[in-house]
C-alpha cells in the first residue's frame, strides 16, 4: 500500500548522507567537552543563529526547559502564549521542574501575543507578586497553523522586553521554516532574543536533537541545567553528525514542504465535509476541520489510514497534516484523492 504519513515532521528518517556522517563521526566524551563533532555542531549552530554559543540537547522539550532554568529562579514568572507548545505539551515542566510560574496571555490566530497584552502582564514591583523574568515566543507557531512570526514583531517584543529588563526566549523548534517562508536570514528573527532553541529532528530530518543558542554565560548555565536533568550525553557526536548534515543540506528544501502544504490546503478546501482557509497556511502545518456531524476526527483519520493516508486528530472537530522530507507533490495528489473518496 502507498503510505502518505502526514502526522508530523518528526517521523522523518535520517537521509543517506546523515547515515554516512554518523558512521564516520569522530567522537569523544561530550560531558568532558571532548566530542569534536558535538563541538563543531554547536559552533555551527551558534554562528547560524547569530549567538555566541550553543548547546546540543536531546529534544525541543529539554531545550525549552534548560533555557527557562538558565534564565529564571524559583518563583519567577514567565509570560507566554496560551497556545504555546511549552505550556501545552511539555508536561508543565516550567512549574514541575523549574518552580517557575507560567503566566499565559492569549495567542492571536497568527501566533503572536499582542505587545499591549504582554506589557499588561508584566508585574509591577509589589511584595504580593512574583517577579516577571522572561517572555517566551514561539516561531513558527505550532498550534496557530504553523504561522511564522515576522522580523518586525520579533524585534518589537525584544525591545519591549529590554525596556523592562526581561529576557526573551524563542521556542524556534521550526525557526528555519519561519526564515524560509519569510525569505529572511534566520539571524534577523533572533537578533533581539536572549536565547533561541530549534529542533534538528523535525523538518530537518535528523534522528535526534535540538540546539539552544545564546550568550556564553547563558549557555554555561544551560549546560549545568542539562546535566541535572540527566541530559549529559557521552559520545553524542554520532547524533551531532546528522545534525551537521541537517543544517548544511536540509534547510533550503523546506520551501518544498511549504509548497506541498499549500497545495494540500487548497485541495482540502475543495472537498465537501471539510473546512479550511488555505490562505493561513504559510509553512508546513495544515490544520483543518471536519464539518460533518456523522464522523469524528478519529473516525476520519481511521478511514484515511485504511487507505494509507495518516493524519492526526487534534480536537473535537480538528485534524492536522504536516508535510516533510518524505512527502512529494505526487503524495499530496494521492492523499487528496483518498480524502475525496473517503468523504465522497
Ligand atoms: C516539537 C516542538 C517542541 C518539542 O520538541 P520535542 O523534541 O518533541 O521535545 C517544542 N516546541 C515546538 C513549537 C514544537 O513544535
Amino acid at each position: 500500500m502507498h503510505i502518505v504519513d502526514l502526522r508530523s515532521d518528526t517521523i522523518t528518517k535520517p537521509t543517506p548522507s546523515m547515515l554516512q556522517a554518523m558512521a564516520q563521526a569522530e567522537v569523544g566524551d561530550d560531558v568532558f567537552g571532548e566530542d569534536p563533532t558535538v563541538n563543531r555542531l554547536e559552533e555551527m549552530a551558534a554562528k547560524r543563529l547569530g549567538k555566541e554559543a550553543s548547546l546540543f540537547v536531546a529534544s525541543g522539550t529539554m531545550a525549552n526547559l534548560v533555557s527557562q532554568l538558565a534564565h529564571c529562579g524559583r518563583g519567577d514568572e514567565i509570560i507566554l502564549g496560551d497556545q504555546a507548545h511549552t505550556f501545552f505539551y511539555e508536561q508543565g515542566g516550567t512549574a514541575a521542574i523549574g518552580a517557575i510560574h507560567p503566566r499565559t496571555v492569549p495567542n492571536q490566530p497568527d501566533g503572536k501575543i499582542a505587545p499591549h497584552d504582554i506589557e499588561a502582564a508584566i508585574r509591577p514591583d509589589n511584595i504580593h507578586f512574583p517577579l516577571t523574568r522572561m517572555i517566551l515566543l514561539e516561531n513558527t507557531h505550532n498550534r496557530c497553523n504553523g504561522t511564522p512570526l515576522d522580523v518586525d514583531y520579533m524585534n518589537r517584543v525584544g525591545k519591549l522586553a529590554g525596556s523592562y529588563e526581561l529576557k526573551v526566549h524563542v521556542d524556534g523548534a521550526r525557526i528555519f521554516n519561519a526564515a524560509v517562508a519569510l525569505g529572511v536570514d534566520v539571524r534577523d528573527l533572533t537578533s533581539e532574543a536572549d536565547s533561541v532553541s530549534f529542533c534538528l529532528s523535525k523538518g530537518l530530518a535528523a534522528p535526534v536533537g535540538s540546539l539552544v543558542c545564546g550568550s556564553r554565560p547563558f549557555i554555561e548555565k544551560a549546560r549545568r541545567a542539562r546535566k541535572v536533568l540527566g541530559g549529559g550525553m557521552r559520545q553524542a557526536g554520532i547524533l551531532a553528525a546528522a545534525g551537521i548534515v541537517a543544517l548544511t543540506e536540509m534547510v533550503d528544501r523546506l520551501a518544498d514542504d511549504h509548497k506541498n502544504a499549500g497545495n494540500l490546503a487548497q485541495g482540502l478546501a475543495e472537498i465537501n465535509g471539510l473546512s479550511i482557509d488555505p490562505e493561513i497556511v504559510k509553512t508546513n502545518i495544515v490544520f483543518f476541520n471536519i464539518t460533518r456531524d456523522d464522523m469524528t476526527p478519529e473516525q476520519l483519520a481511521g478511514k484515511l489510514a485504511e487507505k494509507g493516508v495518516r493524519v492526526l486528530p487534534t480536537g473535537m472537530k480538528q485534524l492536522r497534516a504536516v508535510t516533510h522530507y518524505h512527502i512529494t507533490a505526487d503524495d499530496i495528489e494521492y492523499a487528496l484523492g483518498v480524502f475525496a473518496k473517503v468523504l465522497g
